[in-house]
């Protein structure tokens, strides 16, 4: 049997690389790399590479399991669907639609998170969500309100058209290590780039003007690069009288930003702060490229409205070189966003508050009602099931045990559940607190397309076939509304498309036949239209078609330091993991790397700590403790500890705190102490 190469999209970050899957005898026997992707150019990560590890891993599941006792046993798929059906029923018709909530995944694809969506809309309730809440909520919040559209504007290969860089909260050259050949590239040619961060990174590595603020002081440094561009006359005059409102508000809410003010809240030097802001707006042309170190705050949708006003007062929107730059983390949070797994919004950021778009979406679905939003937020889902307002939950590929702040506070919640349903391809720590578990096919077992972080939508192919019972999300979730009564009858995934392609009018030209192998960028409005690669660049889709300069004022974190807990534990990602780790942990080469959990100490408070390198500590926060070993190192500095979120200890440890607007939980700041191990 000949060997045969199916395209696919990496299952990790938002980058969205694509690579072939090299398939003989139905087995996936290696990775063939694509020189011709529009992203990737045939370059993976370590991550990517070692995509093909887990498919094969004997912890994948393979049959439905119920709860029995303490373990589980394997049932059939209709007794799972009898289950499953009796559980949610159960659910609703003693405590109403609104007792239950569906968590939905950016792990999925497009067509899996449309009906999971339409499944929970069709069974009456709000209460819908996806894994973008812990993420990057904010810049759905944040981008819509200033510049109308949630999404980046500029698509990644643009970035080396940029004359300025400026890095803010992302630690890209580890979370999404591809896109740095972009960043190369342009400082090849002379571009500067400057890099925010509370720690030394992979990624300030790269930078020209480093700024190493305190952790939470976002707000603060880039309303000083805002005065410092105003004062000197360095804006775009033309720009923002032909396409904003709202500047002289934000000019007067700046006057107090001044270098040196901003310089003690955030540490970071008043010269430093005035280079940037001088590098920012007097290059031709300057793209900001932000991660979770802007959006994981209690002030996230702030930091993202902050980044916008940046960009609209230099006029650095609508051209090559330029734009706002949320990078998302997994490979389909963009997706899952846009196809309205979202508690405040239906498929097309239709918003659920809005009668039109239940009037909308009834008469496409066929359905005689539809519940009004917004409903809970995946956080609120789990206080919900505290408070033991809601009863049933209905979760797809996620690990909210793990990857939820004060993870002690999420199992309990779940403990609490009169039923409690986990779809995934292994057995995760929400799994195991499940009464019913599906077992779901892999990125490689299954098709769909799937949006990257520049908004581009690319067809992922099937290589091989699911593990003993397993199925695709797609598939289950059909299985799932039949059982419930509700029609959901679709052969493939290109016919949800073709249904989305009806609803979405984002996605109305993008069909399963025209994606081929670069795929297309939304919006893409109709059969011939090619795709928009550069949002704005006749406007924004807000009144007048102007975009909203709003003034944020600095809010500090929630949690400081104090006597009994003085230091700041700040979280991240690291090059060879991945979320809460669910796969990469199970990724013998990946793990090899960076098996253990661990804390970078600055070497100064270590000693004042009396912690050598490589000693077990134990990290205390209000919300509970956990082990890693102490990384002694320059990286962080003084008063700032540095761990990890992949390991299930680091998230006990975190603040449940959320921004009122976006609903993120501030993961980025937690006022800590630890102690040796003796
Ligand atoms: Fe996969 Fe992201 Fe690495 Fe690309 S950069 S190979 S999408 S993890």
């Amino acid at each position: 049997m000949t060997k045969v190469l199916v395209p696919t999209v990496c299952p990790y970050c938002g980058a969205g690389c694509g690579f072939f899957i090299a398939a003989e005898k139905e087995r996936a026997i290696g990775i063939e790399y694509m020189p011709n992707h529009p992203v990737s150019e045939g370059a993976l990560c370590s991550k990517g590479n070692a995509a093909l590890e887990i498919l094969y891993h004997q912890e994948r599941l393979t049959s439905p399991l119920k709860r029995r006792g303490d373990g589980f046993s394997r049932i059939s798929w209709e007794e799972a669907m009898q289950l499953v059906a009796r559980g949610l029923c159960d659910a609703i018709k003693k405590y109403g639609p609104e007792s239950i909530a569906l968590l939905s995944s950016s792990k999925c694809s497009n067509e899996e998170n449309y009906l999971i969506e339409k499944l929970a809309r069709l069974l009456g309730t709000p209460n819908v969500d996806n894994c973008a809440r812990l993420c990057h909520a904010p810049s759905v919040v944040g981008l819509n309100r200033t510049l109308g559209a949630a999404g980046m504007t500029n698509p990644i290969p643009d970035i080396a058209n940029s004359r300025c860089i400026f890095i803010i909260g992302s630690n890209l050259a580890e979370n999404h290590p591809v896109l740095t050949r972009w960043i190369h590239r342009a400082k090849d040619v002379g571009a500067v780039v400057i890099v925010a961060d509370p720690r030394v990174t992979h990624t300030s590595w790269m930078a020209d003007v480093f700024l190493q603020l305190q952790p939470g002081t976002d707000v603060a440094l880039l309303n000083g690069m805002a005065h410092v561009i105003i004062k000197e006359g360095l804006i775009d005059i033309e720009y923002i009288s032909q396409w904003t409102r709202g500047f002289e508000e934000f000019r007067e809410s700046l006057k107090d930003y001044t270098p040196e003010k901003v310089s003690e809240i955030t540490g970071v030097a008043a010269s430093d702060i005035v280079r940037a802001a001088r590098s920012y707006a007097l290059s031709p042309a300057s793209s900001i490229l932000y991660s979770m170190g802007i959006t994981q705050h209690r002030t996230g949708t702030d930091n993202v409205q902050a980044i916008s006003n940046l960009a609209l007062i230099c006029g650095h929107l609508g051209k090559p070189g330029t734009g706002v730059m949320p990078l998302r983390g997994q490979n389909n949070v963009q997706g899952a966003c846009d196809m309205g797994a979202l508690a405040e919004f239906y498929p097309g950021y239709k918003k659920a508050d809005d009668p039109n778009t239940i009037n909308y979406f009834s008469s496409a679905w066929g359905a005689e009602s539809l519940p009004l939003g917004p409903g809970l937020t995946a956080t609120e889902m789990i206080d919900a099931a505290s408070l033991g307002e809601v009863k049933a939950i209905y979760i797809v590929g996620e690990d909210p045990a793990n990857s939820d702040p004060c993870s002690e506070h999420a199992r309990q919640a779940l403990n609490r559940l009169d039923f409690l349903v986990v779809q995934d391809i292994f057995m995760t720590a929400t799994a195991q607190l499940a009464d019913v578990v599906l077992p779901a096919a892999a990125f490689a077992e299954k098709e769909g397309s799937f949006t990257n972080t520049e908004r581009r939508v690319q067809w992922s192919h099937k290589a091989i076939e699911p593990p003993g019972a397993a199925l695709s999300d797609l598939e289950i979730v059909c299985k799932v509304g039949r059982s419930l009564g509700i029609d959901l009858s679709y052969p493939d995934a290109a016919s949800v498309l073709a249904e989305i392609n009806r609803f979405v009018p984002q996605y109305a030209g993008i069909t399963r036949e025209r994606l081929g192998r670069s795929g297309l960028v939304w919006p893409c409005p109709s059969i011939d239209h090619p795709g928009t690669p550069i949002l704005h660049s006749a406007g924004f889709k807000l009144a007048d078609g102007r975009a909203a300069i709003l003034p944020v004022l600095y809010r500090p974190a929630a949690e400081d330091a104090s006597w009994e807990y003085p230091l700041i534990l700040t979280t991240g990602r690291l090059a060879v993991h991945h979320n809460a780790g669910s796969m990469t942990r199970r990724s013998p080469s990946l793990m090899e790397r960076e098996p253990d959990l661990y804390v970078e100490i600055n070497t100064a408070d270590a000693l004042r700590l009396k912690v050598a390198d490589g000693d077990e500590v134990t990290i205390t926060t209000p919300r509970g403790e956990t082990q890693a070993y102490a990384r002694l190192t320059d990286r962080v500095k003084r008063g700032v500890v540095f761990m990890p979120f992949h390991f299930p200890g680091t998230n006990i440890l975190t603040s449940e705190i959320t921004d009122p607007d976006a609903k993120i939980p501030e993961f980025k700041v937690s006022a800590c102490k630890i102690s040796r191990r003796d």
